[in-house]
């Protein structure tokens, strides 16, 4: 493809990007296509001769489309967002328009220059404290491409603290880390990555699943006593199930009794709505400016940026060299030896990465920190509305209280006057609703398990919901409901 070639191919892309997006709420909200259809579609061998490219794109729409599934959907409520915008998307043209490794500075002095500069701006955006900046020369920001790659690093980080400055001698298999029972499948997978034991601990329904300080204390406790050692703590604001939000304050407490503990908050999807003042309180951010060792938060999820780009802050960024610098001669430059620029190499696990910055950039000039509040309000207020909703019906309840943008709920009918005895047949009946849902293409949402109850999760955040989306959901929802609670009563009668 020459220039000119690109240029035509280009603008029609770019003219189908948004026929795409203008057809988008007649689409399924999930994806039709069976296992295996693209297989049965495409020959079995890259071709054997160039193809023109107007075939390649047309094939695109034919069998690629169909299999994807529309996350930016307005009807989109399962698991958590996926933010796209048009702004995101273009950062990543551009980004993939000059194809950067950017392990060194001096890989396109921009590329760093860039990240170093907007996680700043993100950091100042979220109200974090000033040694989490970049330019504070101590803390600082970096992209990292999800969640759990953002945790692994704080683990390996931790690590290497725990053992250089606490315990030189300390055996790999006496390490332990904490979570909790509602922590991300990140925790578990760390430990499985590097070998760790990984103790989950248990979270109460009372408590709102948040962990507290006397549970963390007695399992430090108990498992210094064993011979254990303890070294980080994955606390979340805002879990995947349920949008639970780990008491940091009294995590703070106890690990000032406990110092050589690293606290690496996880807040991949709540974290952006510490842009908003007034829910900086819930979202516990004096804590994790008091406490955090680490921070990170997804620009990728409710953020408004494109998948990816997950944002981790550290409080201390030598933590993070000291655990990954290997500076081999080939990789020296005469700014890195000189310790004045960021190698960013060596504040991930990869050698090469992606020039995410550039779509974290757009967005955030063009929505201005007041449009990205506006858009996190927006979702809480949706949010809310469909809880409301909740609330005022009789065949439904709530299972936890509101979090942010996240509805947890079941049907519970009036005639169950004792849900705990009940929670067999409740179970089975969120599972029946569930599945009528599931076999819907105009809405999507998932489910979870909390503490043995089966329940729905009602995620809002797509950027194009409105309340007239919130309205139709709710209308099938209870549509759905009435078939599986006249279906009961037929059962009740057989
Ligand atoms: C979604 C989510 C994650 C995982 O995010 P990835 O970026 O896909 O790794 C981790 N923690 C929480 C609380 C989440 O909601």
């Amino acid at each position: 493809m020459d220039i000119e070639q690109f240029r035509k191919a280009g603008y029609q892309a770019i003219d189908r990007i948004c026929d795409y997006y203008y057809s988008l709420e007649e689409r399924p909200v999930v994806s039709q296509v069976q296992p295996g259809y693209l297989r049965e579609a495409l020959p079995e061998s890259a071709p054997e001769k160039g193809e023109d490219f107007q075939l390649i794109a047309d094939d695109y729409q034919k069998h690629i489309i169909p299999g994807m599934s529309p996350w930016q959907h307005p009807s989109f409520f399962a698991y958590f967002p996926t933010a796209g915008t048009f702004e995101g998307m273009l950062g990543d043209l551009y980004c993939s328009s000059i194809p950067t490794p950017g392990f060194n500075w001096s890989c396109s002095p921009a590329a760093t220059e860039l990240e170093a500069v907007v996680m700043d701006w993100g950091a100042k955006l979220f109200g974090l404290d000033s040694q989490f900046l970049n330019s504070s020369g101590i803390g600082g920001g970096v992209i990292q491409t999800t969640a759990s790659d953002s945790a692994l690093v704080a683990v390996v980080a931790a690590r290497s603290r725990y053992i250089r400055q606490y315990h030189t001698d300390v055996k790999q298999e006496d390490l332990i880390m904490y979570t909790t029972t509602q922590t991300h499948s990140l925790g578990l997978k760390a430990g499985l990555v590097l070998g760790l034991t990984c103790r989950a601990l248990e979270v109460k329904i009372e408590d709102q699943f948040a962990l507290r300080e006397a549970v963390l204390r007695s399992a430090i406790e108990e498992d210094k006593k064993r011979g254990k050692h303890p070294f980080i703590i994955i606390a979340t604001i805002g879990t995947t199930s349920s949008g639970a939000i780990d008491r940091l304050d009294e995590i703070g407490e106890v690990v000032k009794d406990y110092p050589s503990l690293w606290i690496h908050v996880d807040a991949a999807w709540a974290g952006v709505t510490l842009a908003c003042p007034e829910f900086r309180e819930v979202a516990m951010l004096d804590s994790i400016n008091q406490y955090a060792d680490s921070f990170c938060t997804n620009f990728h999820k409710w953020g408004l940026v494109n998948f990816d780009a997950s944002a981790m802050w550290v409080r201390n960024r030598k933590d993070l060299t000291d655990a990954l610098d290997i500076t081999p001669e080939f990789l020296r430059s005469k700014h890195g030896d000189a310790g004045t620029v960021i190698d960013y190499r060596n504040w991930h696990l990869g050698l090469g990465r992606r020039f995410r910055s550039l779509k974290v950039w757009f967005v955030l000039r063009s929505y201005g920190a007041e449009g990205f509040r506006n858009y996190i309000r927006a979702g809480i207020d949706l949010n809310n509305y469909f809880a409301t909703l909740v609330r005022g019906s009789s065949n439904f309840s709530l299972v936890t209280e509101p979090s942010f943008a996240l509805t947890v709920f079941r049907i519970v009918p009036p005639s169950v006057t004792d849900p705990i005895a009940s929670q067999t047949l409740l179970n089975s009946l969120n599972q029946s609703f569930h599945a009528r849902i599931s076999a819907r293409h105009d809405i999507w949402l998932t489910q979870t398990m909390i503490n043995g109850i089966f329940c729905i999760r009602f995620a809002v955040g797509a950027a194009r919901t409105t309340k007239a989306h919130i309205d139709k959901a709710w209308k099938l929802i209870n549509e759905e409901a009435e078939v599986v609670l006249a279906n009961l009563g037929q059962e009740g009668r057989d």
